[in-house]
């Protein structure tokens, strides 16, 4: 269904006139509200659900990038949410476009499930524009994988399309050595115990000693997958391990 990726490349002229008829021939529907696209050689997503994607309101914590409540940011020196105040965490810092909510789960789940891959290209530059303290001057950066069966049944790991388009190397350091029943539903501590141990290091990943590195996934649900990933590769000797994903699931300050 990408056969707008093809056409983003044309000349001004050229695409309205296309958009024209396109719109009017197959009447194609944006891939996160469903209303008829304008212009769908600027590819299967509409302009007022890119607007609509709005960051995670700061303050946040310096760590894991979760709002925290306004007073925490002034009354402590260095703004961290009480969970990662608690935790010795392996993540030095996180960052997202904004919360899992809206046209931006729409288009994670346009990529992940219905394989709109063409969507990886723009959300990458969403990515490295609102990621940007994350990305500058690390190393490299290594997407999340998926289980061998999983990413045969779906055919591409949406994390590794997304670094693609970081513009810093991506390093595939990381395999999963144990399939991970699915999360959703339980709590965190539980999916931080199934986590451990699922990940381990490739011979890519005995490269990252001292580098700082980036990992990046499409969503982060309770930082369980993000945390057990940079363990392997703090255990590896990477220098700082921060992470990027395109959304992440907030969970409300306490
Ligand atoms: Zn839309
Ligand atoms: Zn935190």
């Amino acid at each position: 269904m990408d056969w707008t990726e093809r056409l983003t490349s044309g000349d001004g002229r050229l695409r309205t006139a296309v958009d024209a008829v396109l719109s009017v021939v197959l009447a194609p529907s944006c891939a996160a509200c469903d209303q008829l696209l304008e212009h769908p050689t600027r590819g299967p997503v509409c302009d007022a659900c890119w607007a609509s994607i709005r960051p995670l309101t700061p303050p946040l914590c310096d760590q894991c990038g979760d709002p925290l409540p306004a007073w925490r940011a002034i009354s402590v020196p260095l703004a961290l949410c009480p969970r990662c105040r608690r935790a010795g965490r392996f993540i030095d810092r996180a960052r997202a476009i904004g919360p899992y909510d809206g046209a931006l789960r729409a288009i994670v789940h346009a990529i992940k499930y219905e394989g709109r891959r063409s969507l990886a290209r723009p959300l990458g530059a969403l990515m490295r524009h609102r990621g940007a303290d994350v990305l500058h001057g690390a190393g490299c950066v290594v997407p999340v994988p998926l289980h061998p069966s999983r990413r045969r049944e779906r055919g591409f790991n949406q994390a590794a399309d997304l670094a693609g388009h970081l513009d810093l190397p991506v390093v595939a350091a990381l395999r999963r050595v144990r399939a991970t029943p699915t999360q959703t539903g339980l709590p965190a501590a539980q999916r931080h115990r199934n986590m451990r141990e699922a990940f381990g290091l490739t011979r890519a990943g005995r490269t990252l000693r001292g580098v700082t590195v980036v990992l990046v996934d499409d969503v982060s649900t309770t930082g369980a997958t993000l945390e057990a990933c940079a363990r392997v590769l703090k255990e590896a000797g990477a220098g700082e391990v921060r992470a990027l994903t395109a959304a992440r699931v907030v969970s409300l300050p306490r």
